[in-house]
């Protein structure tokens, strides 16, 4: 494999070397996968991407999720160019967008009345955590267990660094974690058994969920589950905080709240409402938990404790003009809808094949956000509110972080780039022509 890589990727990897001098691991994020080595990408349109070498790839990483469009869609690009040219990337003031976005998202996602751009989806799960404590008075936060809600000290409870043996929680004293906790996925007995138990500790101000299972749904849930999280939630006075991080403007244009029928009180918003710029992060909800945003009184009257949160690149008009047209073409082009009946359509491709070869693997999709994984990894294996049983659970089903990484690397072989192997999204710049290539590669 080193081999190929060195021959089909030579430039990338002398690039990548001279990078570890000054970059730790040569990268700049601690959370992708890059076996043998990272490659360095010089060119994106549509559903390719290129790189130094010049080998063109299928993008199915889709950077993370943001460009549903396909990569570097030229109308938002033109957008963000026409602002580019008349004030440039900031001004630390106000600008037209902020309030374009904000009102698009309140049209498009019926549960946010109010909303606040932020730089980060990881500073948007900060915020929405500070700002339910305000608004119940109560202290815990509850979370799926192995749920991801970015990397601040205290959502990195229960989270592991992909190719490492090591928790993401390393480097936060333990203290932090006093009031958060896991529950089960698609386990409502073990939710409440654990808003029973913070009755002692304080109560509990949210419960967080990422409507479509823990991890972009590489632990799916189910509908009366997720029903069922908003009902507990409320009837222990603790506010349902919703990711949508990934699943909003994705698996719907009223995310995937919409797509299950429930109300969260707040919901977390990152990678495509900047449409693949930089500031992909917000927060959004009903009026009167919003309020404890912002300056003053709320739109009551009343005085309400106010959380602190911005940012001096929070709400750029580049992030807030990039996204107002991202979500603009979405609803023009019928992107979710697109994306997912490619998603649809690679999904039916992979089982086939996981069937013709009788491979121990499950492919499953919800929309556009598509899962290829080994049955019985770790994914699946792992009880997430137990990281010590890794180990002993990794022995038995005879899986290695390395096999999995080794599955990146040989899809990369094939021209094609995908989330650590396992997660493959799709965008609506793929055509049906495409995605059987995509299918026949995979085969
Ligand atoms: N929540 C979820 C569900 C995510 O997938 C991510 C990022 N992958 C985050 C939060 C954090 O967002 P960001 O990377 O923008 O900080």
């Amino acid at each position: 494999e080193e081999h190929y890589f060195n021959e089909k990727c030579g430039k990338s990897k002398a690039m990548i070397t001279e990078a570890k001098t000054v970059i730790p691991g040569g990268v700049q994020h601690n959370l992708a996968f890059n076996y043998p080595f990272p490659i360095v990408i010089t060119k994106a349109e549509g559903a390719k991407m290129y790189d130094l070498d010049g080998n063109e790839y299928y993008d199915l990483l889709q950077a993370g999720g943001p460009t549903i469009l396909g990569s570097n869609d030229p109308v938002v690009r033109e957008k963000v160019i026409d602002l580019l040219n008349t004030c440039g990337p900031s001004t630390g003031l106000f600008h037209e967008y902020e309030y374009k976005l904000a009102k698009k998202i309140s049209e498009m996602v019926p549960s946010v009345e109010m909303f606040r751009m932020l730089g980060s989806g990881t500073e948007a799960c900060m915020c929405a955590a500070r700002i339910a404590r305000l608004a119940t008075g109560k202290k815990n936060i509850l979370k799926m267990g192995g749920a991801y809600h970015g990397w601040s000290d205290q959502m990195a409870y229960g989270i592991r660094i992909p190719g490492t043996k090591g928790m993401m929680s390393k480097g936060v004293p333990g203290f932090v974690f006093r009031h958060t906790d896991e529950f089960f996925p698609n386990d409502l007995e073990d939710l409440e058994k654990h808003l029973k138990r913070n009755k002692h500790t304080g109560g509990t101000a949210a419960v967080f969920i990422e409507p479509i299972g823990p991890e972009s749904g590489t632990r799916p849930v189910s509908k009366e589950f997720v029903k069922g999280c908003e009902r507990l939630a409320h009837r222990y006075g603790a506010l349902l905080v919703c990711d949508e991080v990934v699943s909003g403007f994705r698996i719907g244009p009223g995310g995937a709240q919409g797509y299950y029928g429930i109300d969260p009180d707040l919901t977390i918003f990152g990678k495509i409402i900047a449409g693949g710029f930089p500031g992909a992060g917000g927060v959004g909800g009903h009026r009167d938990v919003m309020a404890h945003l912002g300056a003053g009184l709320d739109s009551s009257g009343k005085k309400v404790s106010k959380a602190l949160c911005g940012g001096t690149l929070a709400a750029t008009p580049v992030s807030c003009v990039a996204g107002y047209y991202t979500l603009c073409e979405i609803e023009k082009r019928n992107a979710c809808e697109v994306a997912g009946r490619m998603g649809d359509r690679l999904t039916k491709g992979l089982k086939a094949s996981i069937r013709k070869y009788n491979l121990p693997f499950v492919a499953f999709n919800i929309g556009s956000v598509c899962h290829l994984d080994n049955a019985g990894t770790m994914h699946f294996a792992i009880d997430w509110t137990k990281p010590w049983q890794l180990p002993h659970i990794l022995k038995e089903t005879g899986i290695r972080q390395k096999e999995m990484e080794h599955m990146g690397a040989a899809y990369m072989a094939e021209g094609l780039i995908t989330l650590a192997g396992t997660r493959l999204y799709t965008s609506a710049a793929y055509t049906e022509e495409m995605i059987d290539d995509v299918i026949s590669r995979f085969d």
